[in-house]
């Protein structure tokens, strides 16, 4: 097992570098926080970060929306099944060439205009509003490695009802899991980055902490987890866990995918988080996962890898 004090080198590294690392996720203590009444931070703290790229968000969110009509990546119904293979496919509609010209622009940020939608696309170049409050948050009725109900608990309604069912299915097959950190305000990861920069100041921040808006717990489709005993919540030894190696084959049969996948770094702009679960419906996860593709390929919207 990899120890923490390994895996923060790594995380520093890799946020250094192009891709940001341990993304988003909290380093939650490997405990399974039982009903020590701590403070709401079993996870928030060096967490929340959705690090960030430094090479690709020199832009603070929401200092443009480009255009409203196209700008909008996530296909609100996904429809679009079958109409592309991920590469330099044509996006349905609108949706891929708007999401793909203002990707090629370095540090071009984008406002998605339905972040209501299941399917949102939410990265490094693509923000939600600042005003994004998923107005559906509701508690999954599933264990968490914490016992506060707290806002990292919450998810919206619908990816809220499929992680029950996953995590039922989980344990059909023998795999205990609990959550570590879902919805994250958009109020609350400005909070983080501000406390960031002011420790770090700006452009170190940017290498590791999501810029507000930016990451994808902010939709309320996405949530962290660990096994029930929190062991490597978060954290790279995750990786080679049972309940990793079973998220990995049955998560999609559940509406869910790991987001940021193995050998997708320069695709998603994320290291390899097999703990993370983005919500997308089981039409596009099934999909995605049967051709082996992430939500930037999906949508034609690669951020690092951009055409020419
Ligand atoms: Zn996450």
């Amino acid at each position: 097992m990899i120890n923490k004090p390994m895996l923060t080198v790594a995380c520093l590294t890799i946020a250094l570098s192009v891709f940001s690392g341990c993304g988003g996720e909290p380093k939650t203590p490997t405990v399974q926080s039982p009903p020590a009444a701590s403070s709401t931070n079993s996870g928030t703290s060096a967490a929340a970060t959705d690090m960030k790229s430094a090479a690709n968000n020199a832009n603070q969110p929401n200092t443009q929306s480009g255009t409203p009509a196209n700008n909008q990546t996530a296909a609100p119904n996904v429809s679009q099944t079958g109409s592309q293979s991920g590469s330099s496919g044509a996006a349905p509609g609108t949706v891929g060439k708007a999401a793909d010209s203002s990707l090629s622009k370095p540090g071009a940020i984008q406002v998605v205009t339905s972040p209501e939608s299941i399917t949102v696309l939410v990265n490094k170049q693509q923000a939600l509003p600042e005003s994004y409050e998923p107005k559906d948050l509701v508690y999954p009725n599933v264990p968490f490695t914490f016992t506060e109900k707290i806002d990292k608990r919450k998810m919206r309604k619908e990816a809220a009802a499929a992680l029950e069912t996953l995590f039922e299915g989980a344990k059909k097959d023998g795999i205990s899991l609990a959550g570590v950190s879902a919805y994250r305000s958009y109020a609350t990861q400005k909070t983080l980055y501000n406390n960031y920069v002011k420790q770090d100041g700006e452009e170190k921040a940017k290498t590791y902490s999501a810029l507000p808006g930016h990451s994808e717990h902010e939709t309320g489709l996405a949530i962290d987890v660990s096994g029930s005993n929190g062991k490597c919540a978060a954290q790279n030894c995750f990786a080679v866990t049972k309940e990793a190696k079973w998220l990995d084959s049955h998560a999609a049969e559940y509406g869910f995918i790991i987001r940021y996948p193995d050998g997708k770094e320069s695709i998603t702009g994320y290291q390899y988080e097999p703990w993370h679960l983005r919500y997308v419906g089981t039409q596009l996860s099934k999909e995605l996962a049967q051709k082996n593709l992430t939500l930037e390929e999906y949508f034609n919207a690669v951020p690092v890898q951009s055409r020419k």
